[in-house]
């Protein structure tokens, strides 16, 4: 089913927690709504639901307008970031029961029901847990279940609130890649929220990046990543080097030093520019040996695994920030010792790839 949010504000008083929102997200996809505590990611995703009601603006689905449609009607499925299952029933009648909703008015008969439930549960690989209680299963066992419950009325959409936010790391990772198949599997458009850049990058088709009760960005994982549309979102989706600089032919100045950049010179000259790379795209070089670059201390390295962090302090005088501007950069473990590389040393920075 295609989902059309049109439109849509929404106010809690005074406050502000939807601002003329318009999306689109065609049948099939599976979507995350990214961004931080309060932006409105929750609201929206009620809105869709019909859970709540805006001030003004239509939810459109598959073409119609869904403004007189009760909840029920619109089909959609809902997974909570606390598990909802019902505590005194066991994991089979808790699948049971979504399905006895839904037939209320049919009846279906008990083998039937049994036959769907096993089935769900197999779906979500835990029907050998079918005669257990929610308080005897793992918090990603319940969520599994929460899931399977919600997949027994067959929503045409599938809403998931922060579905692995109460999980462990590790589970949550688990959860995620395993989210992905099922996905892949069944075809149910599917929203997710969540302010887990690295969750949202990782699972969805799409991501939609909020702030505010604005949307920020809408695009793949990678576009979103490579290609951030406003300081927000690159400062959201992990960490960023910034750069204060103006165009200078075919470099950017920062400061007095030097950074190559391939398409300065289809920039005005003079310009002031915010460039940025992410600490991967860093390359540190000898200050002796090396002119372009900024100049900069490496306060900290930290070795996590193969990997090394390097904290570093710019020396180079920038050109429009009176803030100490600090570096991130991130290389194999080898290259740090293979280079030498010492806190308390002075070196150049120059990023192999540089975004504006
Ligand atoms: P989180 O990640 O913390 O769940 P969110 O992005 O999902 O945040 P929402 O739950 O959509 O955010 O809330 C958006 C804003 O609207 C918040 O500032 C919240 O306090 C406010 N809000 C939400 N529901 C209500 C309500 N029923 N009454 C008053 N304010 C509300």
């Amino acid at each position: 089913m295609s989902i059309q949010v049109k439109n849509i504000n929404k106010s809690f008083g005074n406050f502000i927690a939807l601002n003329n929102v318009s999306l689109n997200f065609p049948s099939g996809e599976l979507v995350a709504l990214l961004g931080p505590s309060g932006c409105g990611k929750t609201t929206l995703l009620r809105i869709i639901a019909g859970l709540e009601t805006p001030n003004s603006g239509s939810i459109v689905l598959d073409g119609v307008d869904t403004s007189l449609t009760s909840v029920r009607e619109r089909q959609v499925g809902f997974v909570f970031q606390h598990y909802a299952l019902f505590k005194h029933m066991t994991v089979f009648d808790n699948v049971a029961f979504g399905l006895q909703v839904k037939n209320r008015k049919e009846r279906l008969s008990k083998e039937a029901i049994a036959h769907k439930v096993h089935e769900l549960l197999n779906l979500v690989q835990l029907d050998w847990l079918h005669d257990r209680f929610p308080a005897q299963l793992s918090g990603g066992q319940r969520q599994r279940i929460a899931l399977a419950r919600a997949l027994a009325v067959e929503p045409k959409v599938l809403l998931l609130d922060e579905p692995f936010g109460a999980l462990d790391a590790k589970v949550r990772k688990e959860l995620r890649r395993w989210l992905r198949k099922l996905h892949d599997d069944l075809h149910i458009t599917s929203i997710f929220v969540t302010h887990d850049q690295e969750e949202a990058l990782e699972v969805a088709d799409r991501v939609v990046l909020m702030n505010k009760g604005n949307i920020e960005q809408i695009g793949t994982p990678d576009e979103v990543y490579d290609h951030p549309a406003t300081p927000f979102v690159y400062g959201f989706l992990g960490n960023v080097n910034l750069f204060h600089g103006r165009v200078d032919g075919p470099n950017i100045l920062v400061g007095r030093e030097k950074l190559q950049h391939d398409h300065s010179n289809e920039m005005a000259q003079g310009a002031s520019v915010l460039a940025f790379a992410r600490p991967y795209e860093l390359e540190l070089s000898d200050i002796e040996t090396t002119t372009d670059g900024v100049i900069a201390k490496i306060d900290r390295i930290l070795v996590l695994g193969l990997n090394a962090k390097i904290e570093l302090s710019a020396l180079s005088e920038e050109s429009s920030t009176l803030t100490p501007q600090f570096y991130e950069v991130e290389m194999p473990r080898a290259d740090v010792n293979q280079r030498g590389l010492k806190e308390g040393q002075i070196v150049r920075i120059n990023p192999s790839y540089l975004r504006i």
